[in-house]
């Protein structure tokens, strides 16, 4: 048996009696943070429990997994003795039409968070500097009144804008944290709002400027089977889900003929198990590659011309939007009419290392396959220039006619059918918004910031923010350090105390981003709760998470703890609508069973522990491509632009620079992207962090049978690998201006030469130096938002790796 076949039998087989862990954890006093020596009694416990008899005397309780994996899967909790010894995934009936909800190592590795040596145990506050991860023990009472009372002293002397409910993606389900935070400070008197997130924000810039909706532009899965060729762009289902169950309808499709493709710079596991070709290709030039695809079917006629000029604008000159210049459409682009570079094969040969025959023939090949879908996933976008990838590749799919049909449709997987009430947010009455990623921004020049850093909805003739942001709401999330760019950066403005003035942090565990705490309170896990999640996407599940054993030690639900804090400010009754969270899950099954009369019995959801909704495949757009007089779509002229004439307007009112974030996809070499940026002589490495199979982004980094099996590496090719003297296993330090790092290498050729990649999500542990010693990637990252969005680039960087 492989070792990492071992470890994932070891992960059902052993058993942990929570008499013996209560017994032994208690020993060790009121320490807040465990240490080593209990992750060693943690193993001994379990050797002595392992041999019990599991069957006897177990309840087996359904839950979930509802991290921000890309997935949403059945998790079972046996108990015995109210302690969880044992856990399973998705028993139901297994079927091509209705796949099991079944679970990864991570969740099958739960039991691993529930009884971490690292829970958080009782309410803290800060003592010390702010960052040092210092504190002492206080009671609920005390750190709700300290944060009640700050609450209203911050919102006395700022108002209520320089309150910000920080973004958090740790938790996906009804109840998480930052649900919560956010209902009570709208119900306060508001904070400011942000739009966007870390993981799609480009995407959502452009859908909607080209489409004229938010919606996904992609078919059902249940549909996949219908398409010939389904070409990736850095889509990575095997390892970021992307939907429970995606890759079985990838393998479903193949079976069935459709052949797949895949661009991306990693030889990842989609391309080793999901796809018939992998074309690599370098970080960040996707766009250069689809305007050689574009100046070939230009020159051969294989566009589908009747498609774009029935229902697209902006595509050539006969087309564009009115009152557009003359010269502006994209196939004066690409034929270099416009700036005297035609978009050869050769030309993109340059920038993506693709052969020129090869692209030559990738052009014939998707404008001739049809159906064909053309599926990217979020990494692409998270670059530089990001809105560009996601304008070029819905170009792509209107040149061939791929939109609005069966076995067609651009993007990533569709969006959720599931029929669920939503627990009522409190309107907000702040209307001012900061794109997602500015908010570290925000605590040092919010009073500076206007539409030009991305501000949107500011009331008349304010021209800025009113305030910095003040006070920081941290629920359930690490991107106040460990997953926002430039680490060390954002770890200078969090120190500062008389910048933001108030940080709160709601956790399980003590990650990097609760050590900034100037409260820190301790969240249940969801076996210790009642909750429910929907699929994290695509899919049509509502999934039962039932409270399996009591809260271990002081920890509460982030109901109940904004609950706490809203009595002190005199807010309960409005927070809670007097219902428990129970009552809350009883009513958005009862507005499920409203609109599902097939949905069972609250009762029997609860048991059976899922409910999957059926429908037929949905195919986004086709009601337009039916009928575009009769359905016109909702954007500025009614049709696909692709010229977008709101990108336009956003050019000309100063929201976007022109040079930067064109109307139409341009290639643009990215900064910090290669050969063409002047750093690259001193930092000749692309470097990017992909999501690991251990982590869903930093979740789960704590639990040590996954670190185990992972291990935190940096890949690198073995030509570049030979060129610096190193060999697999070498420690290595991997650094560019912003940060240090040392960790692993892995040579394998499963990484392009000249690139690297390090898995992002593990935790920043710095020493003394500031040397990261665990491969936090976000060391290395850089905050220089993207021209439209305002998102992160968290991709484009560029570095050296040395012997350490
Ligand atoms: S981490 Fe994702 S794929 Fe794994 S069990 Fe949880 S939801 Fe499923």
């Amino acid at each position: 048996m492989s070792e990492e076949n071992s470890l994932l039998k070891a992960l059902d087989n052993t058993v942990l009696s929570r008499r013996s862990f209560l017994k032994w954890s208690t020993a060790l006093g009121g320490a807040a943070v465990l240490s080593g020596e209990l992750n060693l009694g943690l193993k001994k416990v379990e050797a002595a429990a392992a041999a019990t008899n599991l069957q006897a005397d177990v309840t087996v309780v359904p839950s979930g997994c509802s991290h921000n994996c890309g997935g949403r899967c059945v998790l079972k909790a046996w108990v015995k003795d109210g302690s969880i010894v044992r856990i399973t995934t998705d028993d139901r009936p297994d079927s091509t039409d209705d796949p099991q909800l079944r679970a990864c190592p991570r969740g099958r590795s739960y039991r691993r968070r529930v009884y971490n040596p690292d829970r958080l145990k009782y309410p803290m506050k800060r003592v010390g500097n702010r960052g040092d991860g210092k504190f002492e023990r206080v009671s609920w009472d005390e750190a709700t009144t300290f944060i009640a009372n700050e609450m209203k002293r911050i919102k006395e002397k700022y108002g209520p804008t320089a309150f910000y409910n920080h973004y958090a993606s740790g938790a996906g389900s009804l109840f998480a944290g930052s649900r919560m935070a956010t209902r009570l400070l709208n119900l306060f008197g508001g904070r400011l709002n942000s739009y966007g997130n870390y993981s799609n924000q480009c995407i959502g810039y452009v859908t909607p400027r080209v489409f004229g909706t938010g919606a996904v532009m992609c078919n059902t899965r249940d549909d996949w089977k219908n398409a010939k060729l389904m070409l990736f762009i850095g889509f990575n289902p095997a390892e970021m889900i992307f939907g429970t169950n995606t890759h079985y309808y990838i393998k479903q499709a193949r079976q069935q003929g459709t052949k797949v493709i895949l661009l991306d710079p990693r030889y990842s596991l989609t391309a080793q198990s999901l796809v018939d070709e992998w074309i690599p290709i370098r970080p960040g030039t996707d766009n250069a590659l689809f305007d050689a695809m574009a100046y070939v079917m230009i020159n051969e006629n294989l566009q589908d011309q009747a498609f774009l000029d029935k229902y697209t604008l902006g595509f050539d000159e006969e087309h564009l939007p009115k009152d557009v210049p003359a010269g502006s459409s994209y196939k004066n682009y690409v034929l270099g009419k416009s700036d005297g570079v035609p978009k050869t094969p050769e030309w993109a040969e340059t920038y993506t290392q693709i052969p020129a025959r090869r692209i030559v023939q990738l052009a014939r090949e998707v404008a001739l396959t049809k159906p064909a879908m053309i599926m990217h996933g979020y990494g692409v976008q998270r670059r530089a220039y990001g809105e560009l990838p996601i304008m070029g590749a819905n170009m792509l799919a209107a040149m061939t006619g791929n939109l609005g049909k069966p076995g067609a449709g651009v993007g990533t997987t569709v969006n959720s059918r599931t029929v669920v009430g939503a627990h009522p947010t409190p309107a907000n009455p702040v209307q001012e918004s900061i794109s997602v990623f500015t908010w570290a921004e925000a605590i040092v020049r919010g009073t500076e910031m206007g539409p030009t850093d991305g501000v949107t909805l500011l009331p008349a003739g304010q021209k800025t923010l009113k305030t910095n942001i003040k006070a920081l709401f941290n629920i359930g999330g690490n991107t106040l350090i460990n997953q926002h760019s430039d680490i060390n950066k954002t770890d200078k403005i969090l120190r500062d105390t008389s910048l933001c003035e108030l940080i709160v942090v709601a956790d399980q565990v003590l990650t990097p981003s609760a050590k900034y705490a100037d409260v820190l309170l301790p969240v249940v896990t969801w076996f210790e709760k009642d909750d429910l999640c929907t699929n994290w996407g695509p899919g049509d599940s509502l999934i039962s998470m039932s409270k399996a054993i009591e809260p271990l030690y002081e920890c509460k639900t982030d109901y109940d703890i904004f609950a706490m804090i809203a009595d002190k400010l005199g807010l309960k009754d409005k927070y809670t609508e007097g219902k428990t969270e129970l009552q809350w899950i009883q009513q958005m099954v009862a507005d499920s069973q409203k609109a599902d009369p097939k949905f069972p019995s609250f009762e029997e959801w609860r048991k059976k522990g899922v409910y999957i909704f059926k429908s037929d495949p949905r195919i986004p757009l086709k009601t337009f491509i039916d009928d575009p007089v009769k359905n016109p779509l909702k954007t500025p002229t009614g049709k696909i632009e692709l010229f977008s004439t709101t990108i336009w307007n956003e050019q000309k009112t100063g929201f976007v620079d022109a040079k930067v974030m064109p109307a139409i996809p341009k290639f643009q070499p990215e900064w910090e992207g290669g050969p063409w940026d002047e750093l690259y002589k001193k930092y000749p490495l692309q470097a990017f962090g992909h999501h690991y199979q251990p982590r869903s982004h930093s979740t789960y980094e704590e639990v040590d049978w996954l670190r185990e099996a992972f291990p935190q590496r940096v890949f690198m090719n073995p030509i570049d690998a030979q060129a610096r003297g190193l060999k697999d296993g070498d420690k290595v330090h991997v650094f560019n201006d912003r940060g240090r790092m040392m960790l692993p290498v892995r040579v394998t050729p499963r990484i392009i030469p000249g690139v690297v990649n390090i898995p992002q999500g593990a935790w920043w542990t710095p020493d003394n130096n500031k040397v990261d010693q665990r491969g936090a990637i976000n060391v290395l990252t850089n905050y220089r938002p993207t021209p439209g969005s305002r998102a992160n680039p968290q991709h484009s960087n560029l570095v050296q790796v040395e012997k350490a």
